[in-house]
């Protein structure tokens, strides 16, 4: 059975990640309309969730399990920071909040970049991690069906920011084999190769499966 409402939701209320995500699926699952039926978690009408896991991917679970039971759709959920060697894997979940106040990209950046002042170059690798889930709502006789799946972007840390583009932490990570920082890539380039779009493209096949099974 197939419907024209919205059947996939994606727990953010960030507009790039949406975009990024209809982008990976489109053409890959027959049928499926990623423009109107693949949806953040406002369109869905899903609450926000309190992210209190202690890792990326009971992190993206609680998102994906809650916005399933809550819309009764097949619901997806990431979680990503960034985690530097030597501060064994800080900030971490913490990467959005390590100043202090959530989402101050400057104040966690300029407080990192302290904290790594004294490290040499050749001990300031780092990578962002994503942890990507999926969660199939429950139905009468079968508990939903749940996974996880990961992907990096690895790099060595930057003295000082260096380009305009991306978010968070992206001007001072350089991928492995660039010259430049992942702010000075443009979006393309960055998602061909960013910890968000390996682990969503490791999860396309559970997608297009959990699609499939839900309507038949
Ligand atoms: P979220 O899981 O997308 O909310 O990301 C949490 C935090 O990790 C962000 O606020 C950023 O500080 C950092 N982060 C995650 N992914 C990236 C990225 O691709 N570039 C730069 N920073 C990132």
């Amino acid at each position: 059975m197939s419907t024209d409402g919205p059947r996939l939701v994606l727990a953010t209320h960030n507009k790039g990640k949406l975009r990024e995500l209809r982008e990976l699926l489109r053409n890959q699952v027959p049928g499926l309309d990623v423009d109107t039926q693949v949806v953040d978690a406002a369109a869905a009408g899903a609450p926000d969730v309190v992210e209190t896991g202690v890792t990326f991917a009971e992190n993206s679970l609680l998102k994906a399990r809650a916005v399933a039971e809550a819309t009764g759709l097949v619901a997806i959920a990431d979680d990503s920071g960034l985690a530097v060697d030597v501060m064994g894997g800080a900030p971490g979940i913490f990467s959005a909040r390590w100043s202090g106040r959530h989402g101050d990209d400057q104040a966690n950046l300029a407080l990192l970049l302290n904290q790594l002042s004294d490290v040499p170059d050749q001990h300031r690798a780092a990578a962002f991690v994503c942890a990507a889930a999926l969660a199939v709502p429950a139905t009468d006789g079968s508990t939903g069906r749940e996974v996880v799946e990961y992907g990096q972007l690895e790099g060595t840390l930057l003295r000082e920011p260096r380009g305009t583009g991306g978010f968070g932490y992206d001007p001072v990570l350089q991928p492995v084999g660039e010259q430049r920082s992942c702010a000075e890539l443009s979006s393309e380039e960055k998602n061909a190769i960013s910890h968000r779009g390996k682990a969503f493209r490791a999860l396309l096949p559970s997608i297009v499966e959990a699609l499939r099974a839900v309507d038949s």
